[in-house]
């Protein structure tokens, strides 16, 4: 079935719509979700790391001024403690950036800064443990820490400079990123939609499918294949519910002459008038088939003999008083039918069919326009005399 569908252009068009909605389904997939990693990052620790240090440097500057006013070991370790909280500010702001990944390849050029800046506070402290036994270098240790000073200041500036950047690009990657999902949701409901209607084509055409090899094409009835399984089936229920079940087999008489006369066209509008016609007569849970050229069946489960043959009956009186539409025919066609019956489903189909066609044989034998029944030896006759089973005519034509 799904061959059959690729088959088709409209098939492959929808196939290929599909294929190519699930691949960009997935494309803006993944960039959604990178995006969102983008967008979703937070920067406020290392910000806030940032700021913490950026106070940090004028402290120690102030440190240094009141060292070189006032030389004592008091204000030099007070130095000493505001070279190791620089480090400590220093190494924080690193382990902030390296927690963001986004982040890392933006800054990396500040990584050599970075490592200068470390290595220079660890000469610092030294310089200023060696201060505290020598005052005079007092003075370049403090012109040494205003270097790092400015160097700290232009470092986090700078890194902050870049976080600026990046959150302007957070902000336009947020708002490509709704545009992204709305147009994604667009695609999936697309590439669901584009599916399901492959699904109901698909189904649709197994149906259609399905119905032509069951109906007969010229009268829209049922074929013989689908009457031998219904057959099959009612046979299985009859049998379980020892219920009876009657078959009727019913010809179009003299049709060839119709054929002759009026043209092969004309004899096909007589099958489909007369087909409805009898659909029309049938009840719902009768299996109406068309087996033949001017042959069609009536499978009337849970009926006995005798209402079948009451039903054969009306319907050969029915299609005899139909007047055709559209049709001048010399006369109304008429329908000879035979007619056998079993009793809970205890025949087969072929056995039925060829007791029903036994039947129709003598129907045309005793000249047509009537019905004819015949039923499985042992089975009651429908006037309830056990010797006859065979033949029980129903109607005598008046024109025979
Ligand atoms: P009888 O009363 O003995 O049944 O005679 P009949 O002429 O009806 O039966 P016969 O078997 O001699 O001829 C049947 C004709 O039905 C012959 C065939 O050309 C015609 N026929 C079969 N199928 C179709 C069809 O689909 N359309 C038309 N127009 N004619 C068909
Ligand atoms: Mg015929
Ligand atoms: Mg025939």
């Amino acid at each position: 079935m799904m061959r059959r569908f690729l088959r088709q252009p409209g098939g492959r068009l929808a196939l290929i719509f599909a294929a190519i909605l699930c691949a960009m389904s997935a494309i803006m997939g993944s960039y959604v979700y990178s995006a969102c990693q983008k967008a979703s990052a937070d920067y406020t620790t290392l910000i806030s790391d940032i700021v913490l240090a950026q106070q940090a440097t004028p402290q120690l500057r102030v440190a240094l001024e009141e060292g070189r006013r006032l030389p004592s070991n008091e204000h030099i370790q007070y130095i000493d403690y505001f070279i190791s909280l620089s480090k400590r500010h220093l190494d924080n702001i690193q382990n902030s950036i390296e927690h963001h990944r986004y982040l890392i390849a933006d800054v990396e050029y500040l990584n050599h800064h970075f490592s200068e800046l470390n290595s220079r506070l660890s000469d610092l402290a030294l310089l200023s443990q060696e201060a505290q036994q020598r005052p005079e270098l007092i003075d370049p240790l403090q012109s040494v820490a205003m270097e790092i000073g400015s160097a700290q200041s232009w470092l986090y500036n700078q890194l902050l400079e870049d976080i600026r950047a990046i959150s302007v690009q957070q902000r336009l990657a947020m708002q490509r990123l709704s545009i992204a999902v709305s147009v994604l949701l667009v695609l999936m409901v697309s590439a669901a939609i584009t599916l399901c209607m492959a699904v109901i084509y698909l189904h649709r055409q197994r149906n259609v499918m399905h119905e032509l090899m069951l109906t007969d094409e010229l009268t829209g009835l049922y074929n013989r294949r689908h009457l031998v399984n219904v057959a099959s089936a009612g046979l299985t229920q009859a049998q379980r519910n020892r219920a009876p079940l009657s078959l009727l087999l019913l010809d179009l008489d003299h049709f060839k002459q119709i054929n002759d006369t009026y043209g092969h066209p004309a004899g096909d509008e007589v099958l489909r008038q007369v087909s409805k016609k009898l659909r029309e007569l049938s009840r719902p849970s009768d299996t109406l088939a068309r087996i033949g050229g001017e042959e069609f069946c009536l499978l009337m489960p849970n009926t006995a003999t005798h209402d079948a043959i009451q039903a054969a009956d009306r319907l050969r009186q029915e299609i005899e008083a139909n007047t055709l539409r559209g049709m001048e025919l010399h006369a109304n066609p008429t329908i000879s039918i035979g007619v056998t019956s079993c009793k809970s489903g205890s025949l087969t189909f072929e056995q039925l069919y060829s007791l029903a066609d036994k039947a129709l044989y003598k129907a045309k034998a005793l000249g047509r326009n009537r019905v004819e029944s015949l039923l499985p030896p042992n089975a009651p006759s429908p006037h309830n005399d056990p010797l006859t089973y065979a033949h029980t005519l129903i109607h005598e034509p008046s024109d025979s």
